[in-house]
């Protein structure tokens, strides 16, 4: 496996106001890269960084090219074009023209099930629309490393499912892709790594499991008429709620706490048992950074 990004102590500032402290990461080819942070934690500043639309001297190395030189990168941002008079697929030829090796722009339509719009004006698509054929236009050069800035954003749920189906056949195709996003649960289905950028630097680099394992909680939940005092003195409780007759306690090690529960097993209804979700371990970390601040 190669290195398809490597950023080395990356600072940036704008002005006076130094976003990018030092980010330091490394991305293999073939892998789906979940980048999250808060707003305005400096996601999009980063992939322009990348993609060379803002300029640096610190040491970043793009598919073993500066950024900005490599002809196999593409990238999704925020906001569609809008060109009144041109079609769908004379954009799509147009960004085509664009790539050294790029795909037909009919059978990228048909691969994402737009094939209808093809004659269709940018300005008569709907938002949902604009955005997929956007997506379309990222596809069509068939770069190998493709950035996608909040690609879901006014996306339904169909659309959206649909979208996550396309980057898993993408990464099945060996393409690098890198996702910012705030729908933090479908990055944690999709990418291999988790970026999570704060306070200027990654502040976790890793697979959904080792963030797990690293700020590890397990949700275990049930109803007892038992005292709730009983379940916030076992072992690894983090945290407990009470709801009624309903308890849901926060373990950092799961496995133990469920072990020291057994003697209140027929005490307990409706026990259920889940691992951290990504957007539970993001509120942890960006709360954790709040109470140090
Ligand atoms: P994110 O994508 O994580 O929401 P951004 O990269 O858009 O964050 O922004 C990071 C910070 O930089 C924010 O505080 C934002 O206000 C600021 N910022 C973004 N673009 C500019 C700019 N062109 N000039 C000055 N400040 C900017």
């Amino acid at each position: 496996m190669t290195n398809t990004i490597k950023v080395n102590k990356l600072k940036f500032s704008y002005g006076k106001k130094q976003v990018l402290r030092e980010v330091n990461f490394e991305v293999q080819s073939g892998k789906v890269v979940g980048l999250i942070g808060e707003n305005g934690a400096g996601k999009t500043t980063l992939l322009k960084i990348l993609l060379g639309l803002l300029k640096t001297n610190s040491n970043v190395s793009i598919l073993g090219h500066r950024p900005g030189t490599s002809q196999s990168v593409s990238s999704m941002f925020q906001g569609d074009l809008k060109l009144p008079s041109v079609n769908v697929l004379e954009i799509l030829s147009e960004v085509a023209a664009q790539y050294p090796n790029p795909r037909k722009p009919q059978a990228v339509l048909e691969e994402l099930n737009l094939a209808d719009l093809a004659r269709q004006r940018l300005n008569g698509l709907s938002g949902g629309q604009l955005r997929r054929i956007t997506f379309a236009m990222t596809l069509v050069g068939n770069a190998d490393l493709i950035f996608l800035d909040e690609p879901t954003v006014g996306m339904d749920v169909n659309a959206r499912q649909d979208f996550w189906d396309n980057v898993s056949k993408l990464k099945n195709a060996g393409k690098t892709i890198l996702i910012t996003s705030h729908y933090l649960e479908e990055i944690q289905q999709t990418a291999d790594q988790i970026l999570i950028l704060k306070d200027g630097k990654i502040e976790f680099d890793g697979t959904l499991n080792e963030l797990q394992r690293r700020y590890l909680t397990t949700k275990i939940s049930f109803e007892t008429k038992l005292s709730k005092t009983i379940f916030a003195e076992l072992k690894h409780v983090q945290s407990l709620k009470q709801m009624g007759e309903k308890i849901v306690i926060n373990s950092t090690n799961g496995d133990a706490t469920l072990q020291t529960l057994v003697p209140y097993l027929k005490e307990l209804q409706h026990l259920n048992i889940t691992d951290a979700s990504l957007e539970s371990i993001f509120q942890t970390i960006t709360q954790k950074g709040e109470n140090n601040a």
